[in-house]
């Protein structure tokens, strides 16, 4: 099976997969971690957080490059973004020529309240996240629905929409394995 995770930046996705890793046979694979060694092979960047600065163009090569790799791989779930918040506005991170090499069979969106998401993210120490009030978050939370409903009717794959409160991380990953029955 094929599975793309995606949800705004501090909606849990990485801990969820983190738990999900030690009960499925399906490799997880973190785009951003793809883009993240190829950008570093080039010089383009040092960190993750970087590469949402780079010129529109640059993370267009990155993401099709990434998508390639990616597109070989079976039995996966996909650890991405619908939409990245760049400097240029709202980038989509599942393009059709995305959607074309990943071929997914199901959309998992994460989505928590923006206060949680803005916790979160005061939390975490080890990103270089930008500052967002809660209406900002909640538009991006809207933009990725919009996002996920497009990949839905262009792919056929179903979208799940997975609220992923604090303190109930373990209904969170029980709800995404039940995905896999
Ligand atoms: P993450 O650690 O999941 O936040 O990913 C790090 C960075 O990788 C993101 O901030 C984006 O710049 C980039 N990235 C991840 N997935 C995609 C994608 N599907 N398309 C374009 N950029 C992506
Ligand atoms: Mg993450």
């Amino acid at each position: 099976m094929r599975v793309i995770i995606a949800g705004v930046p501090g909606a849990g996705k990485t801990s969820i997969m983190n738990e999900v890793a030690k009960k499925t046979n399906h490799q997880i694979v973190n785009y951003g971690t793809v883009m993240l060694e190829i950008a570093k092979e080039k010089g383009l960047v040092e960190h993750r957080d970087e590469i949402r600065k780079l010129p529109i163009v640059m993370q267009k090569e990155l993401q099709r490059e990434a998508a390639r790799k990616i597109g070989e791989m079976k039995d996966i779930i996909v650890d991405t973004h619908l939409t990245i918040k760049t400097p240029s506005g709202y980038f989509p991170g599942l393009p059709i020529w995305v959607l074309n090499e990943i071929k997914p069979d199901l959309i998992v969106v994460v989505e928590a309240n923006p206060h949680e998401i803005i916790r979160r993210r005061k939390a975490d120490t080890t990103r270089q996240r930008d500052f967002e009030t809660q209406d900002d978050i909640r538009e991006h939370l809207d933009a990725n629905r919009y996002a996920a409903f497009t990949c839905s009717v262009l792919t056929g794959a179903p979208v799940m929409i997975l609220t992923n409160r604090d303190g109930m991380l373990e209904q969170s990953v029980e709800r995404f394995m039940e995905a896999f029955k």
